[in-house]
């Protein structure tokens, strides 16, 4: 990218380093290939993020916050304390709720850092100040899209969640690298096999959950295609939901999709 902001030739996209935190949250390590400088998203706990980044060799200049829970931004403020300065991003909506913000953006927001540009998309649903950074070819999305579904609407509406899923990132280009705040792939994919019999996607996804468990590594990445292909939260214009939830509207079908994954258990 140019001084001026405006793109030029093939961007270099960024390299994301998952890192495992808690029991099945995901941070996100995110820098360009050949620079050291490097964002964090999601630090639920410093411990993990510190060993990840001196086995990577790289040095921390920033975090982004995709939502105020504990389990995305309860190391901020250790990360930050041997860091004077560090620059700590968060929605306008979690000034009073994300420890440690040093920057609050609004939906469409752009800034520049880690020699990277972050663009901001606010996606209410599973909370009222979720934001998603879209960062080259790849997003972060925290609790708002998961692979192969979506986080619970704590304080949004369905119709809130359905904008900002099926609209908003759903509008991002079909290749785009979705990297989700939870490792629920296995779990999402048995739900959708029962919302949705007979989805090859659906299966496939299930497959691929079920080898990434047994070699014990993480289905992120995934995609924005591919979240529209297997997704049932994304896919609830498909006459199939329409039938199955008895609604035409489709806000109101992810709110019964919802409201009936909230009580499975398989
Ligand atoms: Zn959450």
């Amino acid at each position: 990218m140019r001084q001026d902001g405006l793109y030029w030739g093939p961007m270099t996209q960024p390299r994301v380093v998952p890192v495992p935190c808690l029991s099945d949250n995901y941070a996100y390590l995110v820098h360009l290939p050949g620079s050291t400088d490097t964002l964090v998203v999601d630090p639920s706990e410093p411990g993990p993020v510190e060993a990840a980044l001196a086995q990577h060799g790289l040095t921390l200049v920033g975090i982004l916050a995709t939502h105020h829970h504990m389990d995305h931004v309860g190391g901020n403020e250790a990360l930050a304390a041997s860091r004077e300065g560090l620059p700590i991003v968060a929605s306008k909506y979690d000034e009073n709720r994300v420890p440690g913000v040093t920057k609050l953006v609004n939906d469409g927001d752009t800034f520049d850092i880690a020699g990277l540009h972050v663009r901001c998309i606010t996606v209410p649903g599973h909370t009222l100040g979720a934001v998603s950074f879209v960062i080259g070819d790849a997003v972060f999305t925290g609790d708002t899209l998961f692979i192969g579904g979506c986080g619970r609407l704590f304080e949004g509406t369905p119709a809130q969640m359905y904008d900002s899923l099926c609209v908003r990132l759903a509008a991002l280009p079909g290749d785009t690298r979705v990297y989700c705040g939870h490792e629920y792939t296995a779990s999402n994919a048995r739900f959708a096999a029962v919302v949705e019999p007979g989805n090859d996607a659906i299966t496939k996804l299930a497959e691929r959950a079920k080898a990434a468990g047994q070699n014990k590594e993480p289905t992120v990445p995934s995609t924005i295609a591919a979240e529209l292909a297997h997704n049932p939260f994304m896919r609830v214009r498909e006459p199939s939901y329409k039938a199955r939830y008895g609604s035409d509207d489709p806000a109101t079908v992810l709110g019964k999709v919802r409201a009936e994954k909230d009580n499975f258990r398989g």
